[in-house]
């Protein structure tokens, strides 16, 4: 949060859903503060954080939501997504049941948030190549029928993390000025 006081010019809240321990809070991690843990810990008492994003001449503070462990019980609740105006929708590629739950976590957040809310679908873990569970092409499959951007990502090896944050704030940004 060291940018909390910078001034900015619009404030985003965005939101990271899936299962449990498909690396949302690592994802977070590496694109606020660029840290990652190896050792898997449950969220606790930290909802979110902070990072500013120059897009054109404006600054954009992007408030991310994480969970703080509600994924293990599907206790998320309405005042989570609240407001979001982006998603990152995670799954595990070595898990192909973090895939399958998709559609639940796509239909919850359609249920929860408003239909202009730009969702990124994300496959993460891409580092771990021998233990892939989930094809690239399967992801973008279900990308492309749901109408979501696609991406796969390493928070391990901080592959397209930027990216992924970044092409859903451009996008909310597009939307929304
Ligand atoms: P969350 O429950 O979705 O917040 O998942 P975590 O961020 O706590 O990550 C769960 C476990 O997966 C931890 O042991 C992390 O170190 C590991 N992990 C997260 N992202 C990656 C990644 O990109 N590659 C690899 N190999 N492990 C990861
Ligand atoms: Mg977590």
């Amino acid at each position: 949060e060291d940018s909390y006081d910078e001034e900015c010019d619009y404030l985003f809240k965005a939101v990271l859903i899936g299962d449990s321990a498909v690396g949302k809070s690592n994802l977070l991690s590496r694109f606020s503060r660029d840290e990652f843990r190896l050792d898997s810990k449950p969220t606790i008492g930290v909802d979110f954080a902070y990072r500013n994003v120059r897009v054109g001449d404006k600054t954009i503070k992007a408030q991310i939501w994480d969970t703080a462990g509600q994924e293990r019980f599907r206790a998320i609740t309405s005042s989570y997504y609240r407001g979001a105006l982006g998603a990152l929708l995670i799954y595990d590629i070595t898990r192909r049941k973090t895939f399958q739950n998709i559609n639940k976590w796509l239909s919850e957040l359609r249920d929860f948030s408003s239909s202009e809310t730009v969702v990124v679908l994300v496959g993460n873990k891409s580092d771990l190549r021998h233990s892939r569970e989930v094809e690239e092409e399967e992801g973008k499959t279900l990308a492309e029928l749901e109408g979501l951007y696609f991406l796969e990502t390493s928070a391990l090896e901080n592959q397209n993390v930027e990216e992924a944050f970044l092409s859903m704030i451009g996008r909310i940004h597009e939307v929304l000025i």
